[in-house]
Parts: C-alpha cells; sequence; structure tokens
C-alpha cells in the first residue's frame, strides 16, 4: 500500500475543512504576523491554540459537533455581515436620513431629515414615538 492510499485511509470520516476552519486560519496568520512586535508576543500563544483547535475540528469523527461549531460561527458571522451592511447605508445616507431605533422591539427605523418633531410609527410593531428628524 502507498502511502497516499494509507494517508485517504486515515483521513476517511474525519471532518475536513468549513468556513470556521478558514476564518480561524485567516485570524492565527493575522496574530502570527502581528506577534512580531514585542508588546504583542502574547498573539503567537493564541495563534498556537488556534492552530491546535483547527487542526482538532479537521481531524475530529464527532462531525455533528463540528456541524454545530459551524451554525454557530455562521449566524454570528452573518449577524456581524448585517450589522456591517447597515453601518455602510447609515453611513451613505447620514445627509438625508436619519436613524431611530424602535422603543419596543428594537427595529432600526430610517426618517427623513430636517422635518421636525415628527411622530414615527414603527412598521414592525405599530408603536408610535416622537423625535426631531
Ligand atoms: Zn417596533
Amino acid at each position: 500500500m502507498k502511502f497516499i492510499d494509507k494517508l485517504r485511509l486515515w483521513l476517511q470520516n474525519r471532518y475536513g475543512f468549513d468556513e470556521l476552519y478558514l476564518f480561524l486560519s485567516f485570524v492565527c496568520l493575522i496574530f502570527i504576523l502581528l506577534s512580531v512586535i514585542p508588546s504583542l508576543r502574547i498573539l503567537g500563544v493564541f495563534a498556537v491554540a488556534g492552530i491546535c483547535y483547527n487542526t482538532f475540528r479537521f481531524l475530529s469523527k464527532n462531525i455533528e459537533a463540528r456541524q454545530k461549531e459551524r451554525e454557530f460561527y455562521l449566524k454570528r458571522r452573518d449577524t456581524v455581515k448585517v450589522n456591517f451592511n447597515l453601518l455602510k447605508k447609515r453611513i451613505k445616507d447620514r445627509k438625508t436620513y436619519k436613524y431611530f431605533k424602535c422603543g419596543s422591539c428594537k427595529a432600526v427605523l430610517r426618517v427623513p431629515r430636517g422635518r421636525g418633531k415628527i411622530e414615527i410609527t414603527c412598521p414592525k410593531c405599530k408603536s408610535k414615538f416622537i423625535k426631531r428628524s
């Protein structure tokens, strides 16, 4: 049996790569690069820990647990993406719109600027509040 066949057999039923693996690899790379700076040397320890965890996940046979970790990561990533896109939109619209958070359901509402004191009705929960736009 050739080495490559033995390796293939050994890697069978292992979890392998996913989005979390790539993200952790990227973070570890950044940490390694930053650990060159003497005051940030501790980041090297975190990078090694991250690489160990990544290797553990890659070789793990507990597929179900690794998929749960992946789903947890993807949910957080999507939340960050949504918030980042909202921030980009708010910066772009800052001269024409004002943003408010609904007091009861926390929905973000966009209102045209320069209308004075206005009553805002939340489209989600229908609660009303007065703000200066
Ligand atoms: Zn609301």
